[in-house]
């Protein structure tokens, strides 16, 4: 059976900064968690940040792939350098899809670690910019197709795909 990589906070486990979560209640979400082939990662969480914790964003001007290559900062609301946390949490996450060979994700849109769309500028302004976050980088340089929370029909038939691949 093909396992998916899931967001922690999106199956409404309260890991985001403010302490909250963001179920999600999407049918193939369900269909899912019924089949049992989720696998719950927050990667923040993993990389040992605390609940709650202060927002952070990749600073200005930089992305996710210059924060692996060491050329680029994750930065807390506080003026708290947070990058390391945010690459183990990255790497942690890699590390959990590989036992089971995980080959698709679907996390948090937005997020400086799970976004795969859009991150926020570095200016805590609330401004959006096309990007990803760290740990969905990592994720995709490894091979994997990752999705959001507003992609499930996407994801549902990229599933079916692999799992037609596969055979099962
Ligand atoms: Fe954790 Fe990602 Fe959700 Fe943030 S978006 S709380 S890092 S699972």
């Amino acid at each position: 059976m093909q396992y998916v990589l899931v967001s922690s906070c999106l199956l409404g486990k309260p890991v985001r900064y403010d302490g909250r979560g963001v179920p999600n209640g999407d049918a193939v979400l369900a269909r899912w968690l019924d089949e049992g082939r989720v696998v719950a990662v927050c990667p923040e969480v993993a990389g040992g940040m605390p609940v709650p914790r202060p927002p952070a964003e990749i600073e200005p001007g930089k992305d996710a792939a210059a924060v692996l290559a060491g050329h680029a900062r994750v930065v807390a609301t506080t003026g708290e350098d947070v990058t390391a946390p945010f690459v183990r949490g990255a790497r942690e996450a890699l590390a959990a899809t590989q036992g089971r060979g995980i080959r698709m994700a679907v996390l948090k849109e937005g997020s400086p670690s799970c976004g795969s769309g859009y991150v926020y500028d570095g200016h805590f302004a609330g401004r959006r910019r096309p990007g990803v976050g760290v740990t969905a980088e990592l994720l995709r340089r490894a091979g994997l197709q990752v999705f959001s929370e507003k992609q499930w029909t996407e994801a549902g038939a990229c599933l079916a795909d692999l799992e037609d691949g596969n055979g099962r």
